[in-house]
C-alpha cells in the first residue's frame, strides 16, 4: 500500500508538473525515495528503528542510507584524513626531540606513509562511491602508522621510550573517533591497532609494565569504541529522521495540492502553477485555457445517486488526463467544473483539442457495475492569452464567458471567447 509519494514518480502529467514547478526547488535538502519504497511497512520500520536503541536501518533502505552518507560524510572523511596525515607527519618533531637516534628514520618513514596515503586518497576520494570503504580508510592508515611508530620506539635507545609509548592512546582515539558510518569497521580496526601496539609494548616492556600499560590503554580503547558506536548510531538516526521528515513533507504537500476524488490538481494548486507558467511564458498568443463543465450533472446525481456522480467525475478526469500533454496544467476547479491551461498552443489547436475531448466524452459509455449504462457530455469554453492582459484571472473569466455561451448554445459543444 502506498501512503505517500516522494519524488521520482511518474505519477501523472499534472503531478509531474507540480514536482518540477513546485516544492522541489524550495526544499533543496529533500531526500527522495522511489515511490515503490514508500510503503506502510517501510514507514513503520523507520518509525520503529527510531525508537529502537540499536537503530537498525531497514534492509531495503540500506542502499539509500549509504548513498545519503556518501553525500554528507564524504567531505568530512576526506578532511579528517588529511588532518590525521598532517598530524602524523608533525610528530616527526616530537621524535626529533625525544628519540634523536632514530629521527632521520622517523622522518623518512612518516613522510613515505603520508605521501602514499595522500596519493591513494586523491584517487579513492575521486572515484570511489562506496562510503564504507572511505569510512574505513583512516582506521587502516592509523593501524599502519601505529606499526611504524611502535617499530621506531623499538629501534630507539632513548630512555624516554617507556614514557613515550603511552602516547599510543592517540592512535586508538584517532582510529575510532572518526568512524561515522559502519561501527563494524571500528571493531575490526580497534583490534588491529591494539594488536600492533601490544606486540610493541611486549617487546619494549617487562611483564609488570605491560599490565600497567594495559590498565591505561583499555579504558581509552573502550571509551573511544563507545563514542564510535554512538557516532554511527547518530548517523543512522539522522538519516531516518531526514527520511521521515521529507516523507511527511511530501505527503502533506500532496494532500494540500491534490483533489482527493479525482487525484488532479486542486484549484489552489492550479492557480499557483498556471500563474507561474503564464508569467514565464514569452509568447502571449501561444497559451490557451479550457474550462469545461459536465452537462446536466445534477440529473446524473439525482437519477443514479451521488456515488455514481463521483464515478463520472473520476472517469472524466481520466479521459481528460489522457488527452493532455505533459506540460498542460489540468485541475478540478470545483464541483463538476474542470480547467486546463495549455501552454505553447495556438487557439486553433486548443479548439481542436476541446472538440476531440467533447467527442471522446460523448462516446464513452459509463458502465457502473453492469447495472447502469449511460453517456454524458461536457461543454467547453476556450480563451486565449491576450497581449495586454497577461493575467490568469482574465483568462479564466473569458473562458467562463465562453463556457456560458456553449451552455446557452445547447451544451455538448465548444465555444471560443472572442473580444468584440
Ligand atoms: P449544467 O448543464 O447547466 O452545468 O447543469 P448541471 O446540472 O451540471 O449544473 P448544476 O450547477 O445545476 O449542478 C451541479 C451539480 O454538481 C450540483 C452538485 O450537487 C453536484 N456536485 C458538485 N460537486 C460534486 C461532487 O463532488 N460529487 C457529486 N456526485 N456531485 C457533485
Ligand atoms: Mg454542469
Ligand atoms: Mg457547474
Amino acid at each position: 500500500m502506498s501512503i505517500g509519494k516522494i519524488g521520482n514518480s511518474q505519477y501523472n502529467n499534472n503531478k509531474k508538473n507540480y514536482y518540477s514547478e513546485g516544492s522541489h526547488t524550495n526544499h533543496e535538502t529533500a531526500y527522495i525515495l522511489p515511490e515503490q519504497l514508500c510503503t506502510l511497512e517501510n514507514r513503520n520500520a523507520i518509525e520503529q528503528a527510531l525508537i529502537d536503541t540499536k537503530t537498525r536501518v531497514p534492509e531495503s533502505l540500506k542502499p539509500y542510507y549509504f548513498d545519503y552518507q556518501n553525500k554528507h560524510q564524504r567531505q568530512f572523511l576526506e578532511r579528517v584524513n588529511l588532518i590525521g596525515q598532517l598530524t602524523f607527519l608533525s610528530y616527526f618533531f616530537v621524535d626529533w626531540f625525544l628519540l634523536p637516534d632514530i629521527a632521520t628514520l622517523s622522518g623518512i618513514l612518516r613522510l613515505s606513509l603520508v605521501l602514499c596515503t595522500l596519493l591513494i586518497n586523491s584517487f579513492i576520494f575521486r572515484y570511489c562511491k562506496n562510503i564504507k570503504i572511505l569510512d574505513s580508510l583512516l582506521p587502516v592508515y592509523v593501524t599502519l602508522a601505529a606499526a611504524i611508530w611502535v617499530e621506531l620506539l623499538y629501534l630507539s635507545n632513548s630512555p624516554i621510550v617507556s614514557n613515550y609509548i603511552y602516547a599510543a592512546v592517540i592512535f586508538i582515539l584517532l582510529g575510532n573517533l572518526c568512524v561515522q558510518v559502519c561501527f563494524r569497521y571500528s571493531v575490526l580496526t580497534s583490534f588491529l591497532i591494539s594488536l600492533v601496539i601490544l606486540q610493541g609494548v611486549y617487546r619494549i616492556f617487562d611483564y609488570q609494565d605491560v599490565i600497567i600499560f594495559l590498565l591505561t590503554y583499555i579504558p581509552v580503547l573502550l571509551l573511544s569504541m563507545y563514542i564510535s558506536w554512538n557516532n554511527t548510531l547518530n548517523s543512522k538516526r539522522n538519516f531516518l529522521r531526514v527520511l521521515l521528515n521529507d516523507w511527511n513533507y511530501y505527503a502533506l504537500t500532496e494532500l494540500a495540492h491534490t483533489d482527493e476524488l479525482t487525484q488532479l490538481n486542486n484549484r489552489r494548486q492550479f492557480m499557483q502553477v498556471a500563474d507561474q507558467t503564464i508569467r514565464k511564458w514569452p509568447k502571449y498568443n501561444l497559451a490557451c485555457l479550457l474550462m469545461f463543465d459536465i452537462d446536466f450533472f445534477k440529473k446524473i446525481n439525482d437519477t443514479y445517486g451521488h456515488d455514481v456522480g463521483d464515478e463520472v467525475l473520476r472517469i472524466l478526469s481520466k479521459i481528460t488526463r489522457n488527452e493532455m500533454r505533459f506540460t498542460d496544467v489540468l485541475a478540478r476547479f470545483g464541483g463538476e467544473e474542470f480547467i486546463a491551461l495549455l501552454p505553447n498552443t495556438t487557439l486553433d489547436d486548443a479548439v481542436i483539442l476541446a472538440n476531440r475531448l467533447c467527442k471522446k466524452i460523448e462516446d464513452h459509455q459509463v458502465n457502473i457495475q453492469n447495472k447502469f449504462f449511460f453517456n454524458f457530455t461536457v461543454s467547453i469554453g476556450v480563451s486565449q492569452l491576450q497581449s495586454q492582459e497577461n493575467d490568469l484571472t482574465v483568462l479564466i473569466k473569458n473562458a467562463d464567458i465562453a463556457l456560458y455561451q456553449a451552455k446557452k448554445n445547447g451544451r455538448n459543444q465548444v465555444a471560443v471567447y472572442t473580444c468584440e
